[in-house]
């Protein structure tokens, strides 16, 4: 653990920022690229991870053996286990914490609510408990997420709208997040900076969101099921590239500012910060579907059927003008270039024949 949380600057490589971070979800889809980049860029990282079965875990360990091969290692446990979180810190004094470990997905929480309660609520509070009690006291960048809008018809959504209107149990454990967070902020004297993340998709993506599974059923010529609000209208979505979340990620930590406590005693004010990472430009579900069945040349099956009211939201769309100031925040890749790579790196994980019709129209 302590060679790869060491910081060290391969020559040649950006100029990082000599930051010491633990990353948790490290196995996860947002974890896994935001622990390569910090790596690639010289920065100490190690990562934890309960590699829980809400998806495929053989896609985890995957996962985990690229971060390896890149001299990333993840601790294989829950942040639920203060003792474990203790040793670590104990180890590693780490300058920051990028947690990103959360049960995630909005209809899921129908099925197991508890898994939300233990690990976006009393995993995160685990966390906290052992950061405030760190010396060095870590800063802490997280991930919310934009479900906290909710039903809310203000678009673009800037962070001062109203969040008190969460559409399902994943976007309230979130909420709930933001108030957890800002309550060790203020009291303990932890730097916090909250990210509300817009639809993530990309590379090494997870299987329950609907570009990925929609990618599989298409070629395996299987339908897909396509939600649609009441009266008509289209869902709509601020897709977001993953590139683009990992460049704001690491912003934020490098912009952070210091912890001011010490040992579970606050010193002084620290900074919290909340900030919507999204890419401005919503694409409705249908035109996501044509963009998948052009570069896959195959015409999906569809079942479009009326949003059950199960959590989903009928549109998301980013104002990021407080990212842009702040973090230099600036989303680069349009959904159409996005897929386009997310498409490409599918084909070949799943190993799909490089002779096939989709792969040439790449
Ligand atoms: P993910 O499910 O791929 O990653 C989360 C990882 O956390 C998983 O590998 C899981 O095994 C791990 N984990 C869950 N509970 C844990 C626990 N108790 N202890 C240790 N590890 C645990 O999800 P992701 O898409 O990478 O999301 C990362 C973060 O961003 C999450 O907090 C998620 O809620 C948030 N977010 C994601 C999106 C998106 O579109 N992907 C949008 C908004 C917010």
């Amino acid at each position: 653990i302590r060679a790869s949380a060491s910081p060290r600057r391969p020559p040649g490589s950006a100029e990082g920022a000599g930051l010491s971070v633990l990353v948790t979800g490290a196995a996860g889809f947002v974890g896994t690229h935001c622990s390569l980049a910090l790596r690639k860029r010289g920065d100490g990282v190690v990562g934890i991870d309960n590699f829980n079965k809400y998806y495929d875990p053989s896609l985890k360990k995957a996962r985990r053996a690229l971060l390896a091969s890149h001299g990333v290692f993840v601790v294989e446990g829950d942040i639920n286990d203060g003792r474990l979180l203790t040793k670590l810190f104990d180890v590693v004094p780490f300058t920051h914490v990028l947690h990103l470990a959360a049960q995630a997905g909005v209809r899921y929480a129908m099925e197991n609510p508890a898994s939300y309660v233990h690990s976006n609520i009393a995993g995160l509070v685990s966390l906290l408990e052992a950061c405030k009690e760190a010396d060095p006291q870590p800063a802490v960048v997280w991930a919310s997420s934009s479900s906290v809008y909710g039903l809310n018809d203000a678009v673009p959504f800037s962070e001062a709208h109203r969040t008190d209107r969460p559409a399902s149990l994943y976007a309230a454990t979130k909420k709930a997040g933001e108030e957890i967070t800002h309550t060790y902020n203020h009291i303990y004297g932890l730097s916090v900076t909250g990210l509300r993340f817009f639809t993530v998709y990309g590379p090494w993506g997870r299987p329950d969101m609907a570009y990925f599974s929609f990618t599989r059923n298409i070629l395996q010529g299987k339908p897909i099921t396509v939600y649609r609000g009441r009266d008509h209208v289209d869902l709509a979505r601020d897709f977001t590239y993953i590139d683009d979340i990992v460049r704001g990620c690491l912003a934020s930590l490098d912009t952070a500012g210091r912890s001011t406590g010490t040992g579970g005693r606050k010193r002084g004010p620290a900074p919290y910060r909340i900030f919507n990472l999204g890419n401005t430009a919503p694409v409705t579900v249908p035109t996501l579907v044509s963009i998948l069945e052009r570069y896959l040349r195959v015409n999906a099956k569809k079942n479009v059927v009326e949003m059950p009211g199960n959590g989903d939201v009928p549109f998301t769309h980013a104002n990021i003008s407080l990212a842009r100031e702040q973090l230099g925040y600036k989303p680069t890749t349009s959904l159409e270039m996005g897929l386009k790579k997310f498409v490409r790196w599918y084909l070949s994980y799943y190993g799909y024949n490089r002779g096939t019709q989709a792969f040439n129209n790449l």
